[in-house]
């Protein structure tokens, strides 16, 4: 019930841009809902799943299909990256340099999202954009970490049109640096971020129902 409402939108949403809802994976966050519920939405199709703490992620992915692509969507602690390599196949919140270099420890190929603090917010993790062309080598030359673009969580607004100029300025910066995927929209704003270019949306609320 609620995968097919959040596929209307975003069906909506790209026909709103003439774009192919085939350009944006849905990525379910799964953080705080149980194997049981992942599990359903895998029986209906998903195959994208969002978690942010290895040490609730762990078991999970372990008791769930293998075939699972596996994004780590939280911050990403260095004690904690090469588990986190081994586990998840997608990291999408890298921003520090140490970071690297314990993700290649795992010695295992993982896709690579360099996360951007995009409002400048004195509280938040994620790089910011002044640092990117510099962390962006380091990435490049990072052996099994396959850069694939940028990803932002943005700042808590109230309405979702106040997030389209971060949104566009991310689209940009990842345009201008040969990103292919673009990671932003959340179960609020997933409209406004696919209309700015996003391919990976990330909905938990929308598709799970409370946390
Ligand atoms: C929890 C979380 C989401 C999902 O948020 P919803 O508003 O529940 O859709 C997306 N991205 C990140 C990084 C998150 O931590």
């Amino acid at each position: 019930m609620r995968l097919k409402a959040v596929r209307e939108r975003i069906d909506r949403a790209c026909e709103q841009v003439d774009r192919d809802p085939a350009e944006v994976t849905l990525i379910a966050v799964s953080k705080t809902h149980p194997v049981e519920a992942i599990q359903a939405l895998y029986d209906e199709g998903v195959r994208n799943f969002g978690e942010n703490r290895l040490q609730e992620a762990g078991p999970k992915i372990e008791a769930l299909p293998g075939d699972i692509v596996w994004h780590f969507i939280g911050h990403l602690q260095s004690n904690k990256a090469k588990r986190i390599a081994q586990l998840f196949n997608v990291v999408q919140t890298l921003c520090q340099p140490r970071q690297l270099d314990e993700l290649v420890k795992a010695e295992r190929s993982v896709d690579g999202l360099i996360e951007i603090n995009i409002a400048n917010e004195a509280q938040k993790s994620g790089l910011s954009t002044e640092d990117l062309d510099g962390y962006l080598l380091q990435v490049l030359n990072c052996p099994y970490v396959q850069f694939q673009g940028l990803m932002t969580v943005g700042p808590a607004v109230s309405d979702p049109e106040q997030m389209r100029p971060f949104f566009g300025n991310l689209r940009k910066m990842n345009e201008r640096i040969g990103g292919k995927w673009l990671s932003m929209g959340m179960s609020g704003d997933m409209e406004v971020a696919i209309q700015e270019g996003s391919t990976h949306i990330r909905v938990g609320t929308a598709l799970f129902g409370r946390r």
